[in-house]
């Protein structure tokens, strides 16, 4: 940082309860001289209830490079600036990555204000392993593609955690049965609001239970999956993979898969699901 330049304040603000604001986001967002805010109609009624006049900038995906200009200017004139999102901690799942990167890359300072975020909040009730854990953030809004994303991460080992909006949980829960197979999830919903609620059950078991109870197809939502099992995860060796893709260049995937099988032994499930998630298998005419 240089001398006499301000200071980029990436502040948290509450994911629903006004309880988790913090003494410390308060007091930032009360000094600094201009307030970086996604949605500033979202942001003023949060200000209004504390008590904060601080000045607003509308700073979302449209806006970005202008934005990300004007806040540089002010930073580089001494100011201090903080950047907040609608709800929770800015750049995750939320605009600000731009700006962040650009203030680094002019020596600036950048200190976060820690408070919410819904992924780390679900995880943290969940019950689910919360010693590896892997964020993704959306899926995409196709089933199709939805397949192809989870596919992606079938393997991975950790607690994988989904934001998902309440409208598509029934089809995202049958992709992930489609694809990851009956493990155990959790519906985290609602969380530090009235209505919080954290179901547990494997996907189809889940669908069930919320086709009969529409007000939980309401409000925001994080989907926790459990991670790959360890012994399902080692089960296609460096050999039958090698040979899979190979073989994946000539014939469809199925093909491969099964000479793959009589070839190395390995388990036809999990090269197959390995396979989806490579992207693997010659076109058909
Ligand atoms: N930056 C935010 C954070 O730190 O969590 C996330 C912003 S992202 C645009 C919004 C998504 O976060 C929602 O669609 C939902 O998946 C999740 N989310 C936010 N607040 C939530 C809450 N109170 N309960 C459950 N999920 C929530």
């Amino acid at each position: 940082m240089s001398l006499g330049t301000g200071t980029l304040y990436v502040v948290a603000t509450p994911i629903g309860n006004l309880g988790d604001m913090s003494d410390r986001a308060r007091q930032v967002l009360t000094t600094v001289a201009l307030i970086a805010a996604e949605d500033t109609r979202t942001t003023r009624p949060l200000l209004t209830h504390f008590g904060i006049t601080t000045a607003l900038l509308a700073y979302h995906e449209h806006n970005e490079a202008a934005a990300t200009t004007r806040v540089l200017a002010l930073l580089a004139s001494g100011e201090d600036v903080a950047l907040v999102a609608d709800a929770g901690t800015p750049l995750i799942s939320d605009p600000g990555y731009s700006l962040v990167t650009a203030a680094r890359a002019k020596g600036l300072a950048v200190v976060p204000v820690p408070g919410a975020n819904a992924a780390i909040c679900a995880l943290s009730a969940a019950g689910l392993p919360s010693d590896r854990f892997l964020f993704l953030g959306f899926p995409p809004r196709t089933s199709s593609q939805r397949r192809t994303w989870f596919a992606a991460v079938a393997h991975e080992p950790g607690t994988l955690i989904v934001y998902e909006s309440t409208k598509r949980m029934l089809a995202t829960l049958a992709d992930v049965s489609a694809v990851l197979g009956e493990r155990q999830v959790v519906l985290a919903r609602e969380l530090t609001k009235r209505f919080e609620t954290f179901w547990s059950g494997q996907p189809t078991e889940l669908q069930t239970r919320l086709a009969a109870a529409p007000e939980q197809q309401r409000g925001e939502l994080v989907i926790l999956i459990a991670g790959c099992p360890v012994a399902a995860a080692t089960v296609v060796t460096a050999e039958a993979q090698r040979t899979l893709e190979v073989l994946a260049q000539a014939v469809p995937l199925r093909q491969a898969v099964a000479l793959t099988v009589q070839l190395t032994g390995a388990k036809k499930n999990a090269l197959y699901q390995l396979g989806l998630e490579l992207g693997l298998g010659a076109e058909v005419d």
